[in-house]
């Protein structure tokens, strides 16, 4: 049987999440959250972190609000794709909007121009990245910097997470010869000088929802002291089958190098 303490003031707004025996608030409200990307999975992302009471949250992108965006993104506005506003700007007004005491730092950027002292200053990494260049940089710099990283991605109706904690089987570990045609291609068009734009994946918000729900509860196990999956999770929409798959540590891998 769960014992449940007596709130704080204004702590009764978690009273039903309190009642889950493992989940750890204390840990929880204190924790510093890193959420990459302000798109439809960081909207999801950062959302689902305020409403189960993450306080500290900084939040990166570099886009601005576009009307394709709206379908899929519960904290953008019509007048923020009207106005061009950044979406990390935009989403951190509406976080604070949800819950005051929650703060959401938007840095209007691109991820892999972070300063390196950054990563180490989260307790928590949440990849919600639309490209393969931007989530090598964030697995590397975050197991670099000994902090879990989450890694979501969703193309139509399926989806995927990874869980990365220091030391495991990384994100780039997991890349299968296609990614690598994608990066090779990206490469060598822009050394040519011509930038490759990859056209838009087909998107919606139900696969989103779920992507980035999976993302947050993990980050809740882990801030609560909880083992997260092992390692990563296929979602299949149309079928609604989740696969667990166990990765090992590729020993190609340049980032379990020593020395
Ligand atoms: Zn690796």
């Amino acid at each position: 049987m769960s014992v449940i303490l007596p709130g704080r003031q204004g702590e009764g707004r978690w009273d039903r999440q309190r009642r889950i025996a493992w989940m750890d608030m204390g840990r929880i409200s204190s924790a510093s959250a890193l959420v990459l990307g302000a798109g439809a999975l960081g909207n999801e992302a950062v959302k689902n972190l305020a409403l189960a009471g993450v306080r500290r949250i900084t939040l990166v992108d570099m886009d601005r609000a576009e009307r394709s965006n709206l379908s899929r993104c519960a904290l953008l506005r019509d007048s923020d794709s009207e106005t061009g506003r950044f979406k990390a700007e935009a989403v951190a007004a509406r976080a604070a909007e949800m819950d005051p005491g929650c703060r959401v730092a938007p840095v209007c950027g691109r991820v892999e121009d972070l300063p390196d002292g950054e990563w180490g200053r989260h307790d928590i990494v949440l990849g919600c990245l639309d490209n393969i260049q931007a989530r090598l940089h964030a697995n590397a710099h975050a197991c670099h910097a000994g902090v879990p990283y989450i890694d979501g991605g969703t193309d139509g109706m399926s989806g995927r997470v990874q869980v990365v904690m220091p030391g495991g089987p990384c994100f780039q570990c997991g890349l299968n010869r296609s990614h690598y045609k994608v990066l090779e291609r990206r490469f060598s068009c822009t050394g040519a000088g011509v930038v490759f734009h990859e056209p838009p994946r087909a998107a919606e918000i139900t696969t989103t929802s779920i992507i980035a729900a999976i993302q947050v509860r993990e980050a809740m196990k882990i801030l609560s002291g909880r083992a997260a999956i092992r390692h990563a999770v296929y979602y299949d929409g149309l079928a609604g089958r989740l696969d667990e798959l166990e990765l090992d540590v590729d020993p190609e891998c340049p980032l379990h190098q020593r020395g």
